[in-house]
């Protein structure tokens, strides 16, 4: 079992006339939108027509008892490759806000006909990147939004049935990184995950998605919303109390850098000044906390507890549009999809081995000089560092072992593939074996479980 495991088991701006037009082969079943059970079809038939690289799993299931489901696209997609990164789009947190659902099976579908085709930029995805898709995080909520009669309302289906706002509802680690500095793996920390969730009830979908984060060793993440137009990156939370300021976290640069990878790639966002043209967006990007503060949101959890790089994307200013705008969004944000998967394959990778045994050495710290923000290796002592183009100083440090020297790198602007390799032989300390620091959240968790 996994270490990983054992931790935590703890735009109305072009609205309806440009939205007609032709279709394309690309566009497989944008003509409805589709419901919990079509959702499920379109899955199963994905899976049915391209079975050597997609597989359907389930995370967990809602308060009404629908599966999360989750299409991973790779070429061996039962598997963690060694030195293969993982990444993942999560759709439909918010079951009314249903484009990037809609775009995510249209994504899907269109990755498994491509590759049959021979399409070389989705054939490299697929062989170098295992891609997890979550279409509907919140099916619930969504078949409310979706049962409601055009137009729709702003706010039936938002939350989860039991009127649960899931951005809201993740263990809010960002007091702690403005009381502390820290943000490097809080979970690992029990009296800070103690703290994170004291008193917080994790609804079924949040907890499933929480567990999966924390299983599985994600390196660059989005989580798709609606409702404005815009790609939104951490800290959302501002330390202050005030509604918005900028919270720059320590990886501020790289984050502007995959965010306006999004937004750069979509002129509708590109050119976003916000869909009440009140915000002061930059080329499509914008700080989460600049623009509105939110605590508990998933975005700042992937960061603050696991090494996961996640922004938030906002794709449509209509959250639940006609059917008949849905090809206007494919077209829109296709390139940006493929080109925000890419991202996971520059920057810095590589394997973090024992200079005696040969063996990877999994928990090992990457750390760059002058980003105080440390990821950990995975279990086959790979690791993947996202960092935008520029010259790093990097280091491994490791629970019994001699830190490595720095080891200076330029990263090259990123196209697919352009990661540095990387590299790093450590020298045993002793034999003493590293502590088991993991299981920490789901003890606490239980321990609050039980005490209800
Ligand atoms: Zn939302």
């Amino acid at each position: 079992m996994s270490r990983y495991v054992l931790l935590i088991s703890v735009i109305i701006l072009y609205s309806t006339s440009h939205a007609m037009g032709s279709s394309d082969d690309n566009e497989i079943e944008l003509d409805k939108h589709h419901n919990y059970k079509d959702m499920t079809q379109i899955l199963k038939a994905v899976n049915k027509k391209c079975p050597d690289i997609t597989r359907l799993y389930s995370i967990g299931k809602s308060v009404q008892g629908r599966a999360l489901l989750v299409l991973v696209i790779s070429d061996k997609p039962d598997v963690h490759e060694k030195g293969e990164p993982e990444f993942k789009y999560v759709g439909n947190m918010h079951g009314n806000e249903v484009v990037g659902r809609e775009l995510l099976l249209n994504l899907v579908q269109y990755m498994c006909n491509e590759y049959k085709k021979g399409n070389d930029t989705i054939k490299y995805l697929v062989n170098n990147v295992r891609i997890h898709v979550l279409v509907s995080m919140n099916p619930d909520g969504y078949e409310q939004a979706y049962n409601t009669p055009f137009p729709k309302d702003y706010m039936t289906g938002r939350a989860n049935v039991r009127g649960v706002d899931l951005n809201r509802n993740f263990p809010d680690f960002s007091q702690i990184e403005c009381s502390t500095e820290d943000s490097n793996h809080l979970a690992l920390n029990r009296d800070y995950a103690r703290e994170a969730v004291e008193g917080l009830i994790l609804e079924p979908e949040t907890k499933a998605v929480f567990e999966w984060i924390m299983e599985i060793p994600f390196v660059i993440s989005a989580n798709l919303h609606g409702g404005d137009l815009v790609a939104n990156y951490p800290y959302d939370n501002t330390c202050n109390g005030k509604t918005r300021e900028y919270h720059e976290c320590p990886d501020d640069k790289t984050f502007r850098y995959i965010a306006l990878s999004y937004s750069q790639n979509n002129p509708a966002m590109a050119s976003s000044t916000g869909c009440d043209r009140s915000d002061h967006f930059h080329y499509g990007t914008t700080n989460g906390a600049e623009w509105y503060s939110v605590r508990g949101g998933m975005q700042d959890f992937n960061y603050l507890a696991s090494n996961c790089m996640e922004i938030t994307l906002e794709l449509s200013c209509q959250k639940f549009p006609p059917p008949q705008n849905l090809p206007y969004y494919w077209r829109m944000n296709k390139n940006s999809l493929l080109t925000y998967i890419e991202q996971v394959t520059c920057g810095v990778k590589g394997f973090v081995n024992d200079s005696s045994t040969g063996a990877g050495i999994p928990y090992s710290r990457i750390e760059v000089r002058d980003i105080d923000h440390y990821i950990i290796t995975a279990a086959d002592g790979d690791y993947w560092r996202i960092l935008a183009p520029g010259t790093y100083d990097i280091r491994v440090t490791s629970q019994g072992y001699d830190d490595s020297p720095y080891k200076q790198v330029t990263v090259p602007d990123c196209t697919a593939g352009s990661a540095i390799r990387l590299d790093f032989l450590l020298n045993q300390q002793s034999k003493k074996e590293i502590k088991d620091e993991l299981g920490t959240m789901r003890a606490i968790l239980r321990s609050l479980e039980n005490e209800d």
